[in-house]
């Protein structure tokens, strides 16, 4: 005998709690099925838990430039286990209310492992539960390659293990993980070196953004080894090393971190029961409404390689709930013009499409504008990193199609400017706005000459 549900969602994670809550709100029988612990990787091993870690070394920062200002702030070092301890029960907070928030909502949590029986079946601990829709929610997980030593390295679930504050770290990639836990720990006190394959960190982000935060990494004191090709791992008498393809040993870490990207959970899930198709790289492919190749079947967040973020996730699960019992049919979330923020020092922000992407999408016709000053906010100290701004525009109307920010407080600042892009404004638009003075923000609205005009590139 199996349970009954209208809905499953197979992982409690963004996407997987938000299907689930926005059907149960809908008035179905609705349960939720997580091997871990609710809220998935963005509450447990992701943004919450860096996030914190991110306002800790931030504020190690301003301790560092306080004097400059007058203000004299003794500090004792960083106590990493406190940091660590108050991070965690924040993370314990946020597991509870999501398990009083199930629970309030009239939704069955099954703890376990899912498998698939059939598309309209799944198992968890040798019980079996039935659904006429079932969503795949499975998230991925840090991939560590295979390659001699590689076990030596710890990934970003093992940084945030770490009860103790590493004092040498390599970490192998330039990504956007990799470079938000160098800033984070170079902050704290850490060594960094960054490896990457690459010819520079961040590949997939504006060039700008690489050059000037690359330039800042470097005087924050972290090694950059770009075009660098880890071979292998090992342990050698003065700690932990890296060699490369060409035999080059980097070495003396006593901690080395894989941050080369992540794969999706779908290997356990026994998706030939149902028959949804899998990419060979793990990915679920989706068409425009998160269905599968499988009537009832649905597949949502990391697990299907799109935009791999949480708010993606949530809005993903949102609308597919109401699609599929709020009678909303053509329900869908537009993939485009997401925004991002990473979380590095200073953080970076970007919406729409890097310069060489608009300039394959639009050709010649994009003016783009571009600032660099070091912000009012180290007026006081002797250095301060950059703030760099880009703003790409398409065709005689000028339409903004990608704004690319990295400096103090684009973080806070992108949000805003998303729904501008969202909405289609122009550069008029963004000229006829009145600046806030004086701030950074300002500098958006007040660009007056393009570095690029229409035909000229790069
Ligand atoms: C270090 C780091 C920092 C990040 N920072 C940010 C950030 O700042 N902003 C942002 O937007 N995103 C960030 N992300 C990405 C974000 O965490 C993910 O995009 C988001 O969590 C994806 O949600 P999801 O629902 O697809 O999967 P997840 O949140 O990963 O949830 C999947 C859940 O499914 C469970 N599961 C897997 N297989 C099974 C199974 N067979 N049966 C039962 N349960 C299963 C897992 O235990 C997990 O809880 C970060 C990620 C990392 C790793």
């Amino acid at each position: 005998m199996s349970q009954q549900f209208d809905l499953i969602a197979i992982g409690g994670g963004s996407g997987g709690l938000a299907v689930a809550e926005k059907a149960a709100q809908l008035g179905r029988r609705v349960a939720v099925v997580e091997s871990g612990q609710l809220g998935g990787t963005c509450v447990n091993a992701g943004c919450v838990p860096k996030k914190v870690m991110w306002y800790g070394a931030n504020l190690a920062s301003a301790a560092a430039d306080a004097a400059g200002y007058g203000v004299r702030v003794r500090t004792d070092g960083i106590d990493w286990p406190t940091l660590v301890a108050g991070r965690n029960q924040y993370v314990a907070n946020i597991n509870s209310y999501w398990d009083g928030y199930v629970e309030d909502q009239g939704i069955t949590r099954i703890q376990g492992q899912a498998q698939f029986v059939d598309a309209k079946t799944i198992a968890v601990a040798g019980q079996h539960y039935s659904a006429d829709h079932i969503v795949i929610a499975t998230g991925g997980r840090p991939i560590v390659p295979r390659m001699p030593g590689a076990e030596l390295g710890i990934t970003s679930d093992g940084f945030f293990a770490l009860s103790e504050q590493p004092k040498r770290v390599a970490i192998i990639g330039g990504g956007y993980i990799g470079v938000e836990l160098a800033g984070v720990m170079r902050a704290l006190g850490t060594e960094i070196t960054i490896v990457a394959l690459e010819d520079r960190v961040l590949a997939l982000f504006d060039p700008m953004i690489s050059e000037v935060l690359a330039e800042t990494m470097t005087a924050d004191g972290m090694t950059l080894r770009l075009e660098f090709e880890v071979a292998a791992l090992a342990q050698d008498s003065d700690g932990l090393a890296l060699v490369a393809r060409d035999g080059e040993r980097l070495g003396g870490f006593d901690t080395l971190l894989w941050a080369v990207g992540r794969a999706p959970n779908t290997r356990d899930l026994n998706l030939e029961a149902a028959g949804v198709t899998v990419q060979p790289n793990g990915l679920i492919p989706v068409d425009a409404y998160q269905n599968t190749n499988v009537p009832g079947v649905y597949a949502l967040g990391d697990v299907t390689g799109r935009e791999p973020l949480t708010p993606v996730a949530i809005a993903a699960g949102r609308r597919l709930g109401e699609r599929v019992f709020g009678g909303k049919a053509d329900l869908k979330l537009d993939y485009e013009n997401i925004p991002t923020v990473v979380f590095a020092h200073p953080p970076i922000g970007k919406v729409g499409l890097t310069e060489p992407e608009a300039r394959e999408r639009f050709g010649d016709t994009l003016t783009v504008y571009e600032t660099r000053f070091t912000p009012m906010r180290y007026a006081l100290n002797a250095h301060g990193p950059k703030t760099a701004m880009k703003l790409i525009c398409t065709g005689p109307e000028e339409r903004v199609v990608g704004i690319h920010l990295i400096g103090d407080g684009v973080d806070e600042m992108l949000q805003g400017f998303a729904v501008a892009v969202n909405m289609g404004a122009t550069k008029a638009d963004f000229d006829a706005t009145v600046a806030i003075h004086p701030t950074s923000a300002e500098e958006l609205v007040t660009l007056k000459v393009p570095v690029r005009r229409p035909g000229e590139s790069t």
